[in-house]
């Protein structure tokens, strides 16, 4: 049987060997919970995929897997398949998109059961395990705050960078700072995308030049000036966006919309960024 350092270094090289084909890994973080990560995430991915790039989407938010409702998929379905005896995972597809949850892996019943080692091997499960093919953007939608998953996440896998997503009401700034601290810090370096505001205004139907800051104005931007982050949108809070992502039709499919409209800046930014 191998030896522990032995099958460190095993699953080091399969990190390796899975990242050849994957160009730019992402993380999307938040302070809090609620705040639109997984929204983000996924009209990030679909913005992506809209400009013509290979795109995968990485559910790992083990406290609140959402992946599957934003894009309508029945967690019976998963399949396995065998290559070289070892035994790998096949995304779903949709719109374009490869998409895989953690959610599907765990036991959502046991949550405190969360511990490094385990978490260590779900991320595994999900982002080396899974037949992702060759990809552009392996954006990972990660569990907020500053978990054995982010850390995992951010110690053993190379990510190229990480976004943050934040609202008005939750301008925890200690969160925010712990979070972006665990990614880039003495020992890691892993850049930091920027702040996006999510729920920032609202604009009604019948006054659609009206910004109301229901939440409050400039607090994401005092936030990211505090934490030296660029603040790169400000997503407002709409019915648009809660009905499709209750359909699993994100709202970045609809060009005409002001939010599909951020979401592809924010897709402009990220490549933009990434090269
Ligand atoms: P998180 O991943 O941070 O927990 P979610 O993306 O799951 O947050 O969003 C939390 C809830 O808020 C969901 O019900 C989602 O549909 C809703 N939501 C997110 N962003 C918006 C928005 N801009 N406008 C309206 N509802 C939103």
């Amino acid at each position: 049987m191998a030896n522990i350092f032995e099958q460190r270094k095993e699953k080091e090289e399969r990190i390796v060997s899975s990242m050849r084909h994957i160009k730019h890994l992402i993380a999307v973080g938040s302070g809090k919970g609620g705040v639109g990560k997984s929204t983000v995430s996924a009209n990030l991915a679909v913005a992506l995929a809209q400009k013509g790039y290979k795109v995968g989407l990485a559910d790992a938010d083990i406290y609140g897997p959402s992946i599957p409702t934003l894009f309508n998929i029945e967690e019976e379905n998963v399949l396995g398949t065998e290559i070289n005896g070892q035994t790998y995972i096949v995304p779903f597809e949709r719109f374009g998109i490869k998409l895989m949850s953690i959610g599907f892996f765990v036991d959502k019943d046991k949550p405190l059961l969360w511990r490094g080692p385990m978490a260590s091997n779900t991320l595994n499960q999900l982002i080396v395990e899974t037949i992702w093919g060759d990809l552009d953007y392996l954006i990972i939608d990660t569990p907020p705050g500053t978990g054995d998953i982010q850390l995992t996440l951010a110690q053993d896998f190379p990510l190229s960078s990480v976004l943050f997503v934040c609202t008005p009401q939750q301008l925890a700034v200690a969160d925010v700072r712990r979070a972006v601290n665990m990614y880039h810090n003495d020992k890691l370096q892993v850049p930091i995308l920027g702040l996006v505001e999510n729920m920032a205004y609202f604009t009604p139907k019948e006054l659609p030049n009206n910004k109301y800051y229901i939440f409050g104005k400039d607090g994401a931007k005092q936030l990211a000036e505090e934490l030296h982050l660029d603040l790169l949108v400000q997503i407002p809070i709409s019915e648009n966006v809660s009905l499709t992502n209750d359909s699993g039709n994100p709202i970045a499919l609809d060009y005409d919309s002001i939010e599909g409209k951020t979401f592809a800046e924010l897709a402009t930014i990220v490549s933009n960024r990434s090269n």
